[in-house]
């Protein structure tokens, strides 16, 4: 048992206070209207936590086979994937441990469906591109953009194509709100909804930000209640981020100091390697006790133990002097953050720990120089 100002570092930290919150506001979505939520595994896969999100939510979504294997594996409730391309190779563990097999053309869909066929019980599902993109900030984000790869659009649309699935699925949205999932729908209406009355399943997707406090629950359900009431059909979200949001940390500790226009400080963390997303989104991630740059009295530029000159996390400011050997706390740690570490430069893997809701932090999982060199040969 630790405090989290014990742990050796670096270390993520998942809160499972926080954790349960959200699943609780997940879990009301499902109540009140009867749709269901699936927990996406790219953003969060810490399966030690599979147990507690399952007692909340209805099972997982995979993007390929290993996260559809993790999510039979620990959750064991209804397990979803989709890929933009399946490789033959892995058609038919798919089909065995899936329930829905989302396809992301006509050309994929008809090579795998005697694959569904023979094993039985998964069904199959097409994704489309409604055209409607409802983000500016992140375009590598947005699966509606011109020439993207991103499911079928309406004008490749087909009756005879309706006929072969026996839902569809649609993902636009990037940490949204609900009046950009009620103008995606209007979009989605619009192009498929001819085929929408056919299916008995509509897979609305991840980005909602349920979780968010400025969230509009109210105007989700209603988007839902129409769907639902409307075409006749289930309806599945799919969020990764809602899960998990601010439901984590990575705790760091002051390597050194060094000087060039302003203090920087040499952290035992890596944007390239533990957050990457800081780098290719990009954004500055909340650190607790900071200010902008300017803000409080002491401004430092962070930055990593990399060899990357622009392995830099931002300008924060703080109330005291920074310390060689202080601990820093990043907060909204635990998406889109374990799931992508990487050894690169040879940099350690940070740790991984569970805190309880009394503060309590157990060591889960931590990493040495096998695991660098295990990747390598
Ligand atoms: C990434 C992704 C999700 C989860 O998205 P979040 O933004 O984390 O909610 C859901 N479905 C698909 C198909 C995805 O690619």
């Amino acid at each position: 048992m630790y405090k989290i100002n014990e742990l050796p570092t670096p270390c993520f930290v998942i809160d499972e206070g926080k954790l349960e919150e959200n699943l609780k506001i997940l879990h009301q979505v499902e109540e009140r209207t009867g749709a269901k939520i699936l927990l996406a595994q790219k953003c969060f896969s810490c399966f030690s936590e599979y147990p507690l999100i399952g007692k909340y939510i209805s099972g997982t979504t995979a993007s390929g086979l290993y996260e559809a294997r993790l999510g039979k594996e620990e959750m064991g409730l209804e397990n979803h994937v989709y890929s933009p391309a399946y490789r033959p190779q892995d058609m038919e563990e798919l089909a065995q441990i899936c329930d829905h097999i989302i396809f992301n053309s006509e050309k994929q869909l008809r090579t795998y469906l005697p694959v569904l066929k023979a094993s039985g019980t998964a069904k199959a599902g097409l994704r489309i591109n409604p055209e409607c993109s409802t983000q500016e900030g992140h375009a590598i984000y947005d699966p509606c953009a011109p020439g993207s790869r991103m499911g079928i659009r309406a004008c490749d649309f087909t009756d005879e194509l309706a006929d072969l699935v026996d839902g569809l699925h649609f993902h636009t949205l990037c940490e949204q709100n609900s009046d950009d999932l009620e103008t995606t729908l209007r979009a989605v209406e619009e192009k498929f909804g001819k085929w929408l009355f056919k299916m008995n399943w509509l897979n609305m997707g991840g980005g909602h930000h349920i979780t968010r406090e400025d969230y509009d629950i109210e105007r989700l359900i209603s988007c839902i209640n129409h769907m639902k009431e409307t075409y006749g059909l289930q309806i599945y979200l799919e969020p990764g981020e809602a899960v998990a949001l601010n439901a984590g940390y990575n705790v760091t500790e002051v390597l050194d100091i060094v000087e060039n226009n302003g203090k920087i400080l040499i952290l035992d963390t890596s944007a390239a390697c533990h957050m990457p997303d800081v780098l290719e989104m990009p954004y500055r991630p909340p650190l607790k006790g900071s200010g902008l740059p300017g803000e409080k009295p002491y401004t430092y530029r962070l930055s990593c133990n990399t060899c990357l000159a622009g392995d830099v996390i931002g300008e924060y400011s703080f109330d005291s002097q920074i310390r060689i050997g202080d601990r820093l706390y990043f907060e909204d740690m635990a998406i889109y953050s374990m799931v992508k570490t990487n050894t690169f430069n040879g940099i350690p893997l940070p740790s991984i720990a569970v805190m309880d809701k009394a503060g309590n932090c157990r060591m889960i999982k931590e990493f040495g120089y096998e695991d660098f060199k295990n990747r390598l040969s």
